[in-house]
């Protein structure tokens, strides 16, 4: 297992829509493998998706101490509501945290490292954290979701790096 380098703007994998994982074999193994020890390997990190280490596949971590070792591959949300204001930051937009809209609560379904579906109904953090990976998986940043840049703030550790 290895620590992984964390991709950051504007390295252009962080724009791509990534690949369906088709079969969960030894080389998806060891990318999860590496993505929860690179969560792990420092305290500021709750989650990561696969492009942010330069995978572009449909796979995603989150480690916060409500929902720890969470693996999921080809997640999708089949349901999201309510609508609230949350802060953010991003591993891959360092030194940057920022204000948006995001669900109150998501269901979210995809499969576990072993290839069992799964389904997660989350709120708070959590929710927080699987809009802002699998978003992650569409090409999608944070920062897209800014309505105004007076919305975006440059200051570091403030908000969950997701
Ligand atoms: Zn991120």
């Amino acid at each position: 297992m290895a620590v992984l380098p964390i991709i950051t703007l504007p390295d252009p994998v962080l724009k791509q829509k990534a690949k369906r994982v088709k079969t969960i074999d030894g080389s998806i193994q060891k990318l999860i493998a590496n993505m929860l020890e690179t969560v792990r390997a420092d305290p500021g990190r709750a989650a990561l998706a696969a492009p942010q280490v330069g995978t572009s596949l449909r796979v995603i971590v989150i480690d916060i101490p409500e929902a720890e070792n969470i693996v999921l591959i080809n997640p999708e949300i089949v349901k999201r509501s309510g609508e609230r204001l949350v802060t953010e930051g991003c591993l891959s937009v360092p030194g940057y945290y920022g204000e948006i809209k995001r669900s109150e609560q998501v269901t979210v379904k995809g499969r576990d490292a072993s290839g069992k579906e799964i389904r997660i109904k989350a709120e708070e953090l959590l929710a927080q954290a699987l809009e802002h990976e699998i978003d992650h998986l569409n090409g999608v940043l944070y920062i897209d979701h800014l309505e105004s840049q007076d919305q975006l703030h440059k200051v570091e550790d403030e908000a969950p790096q997701l």
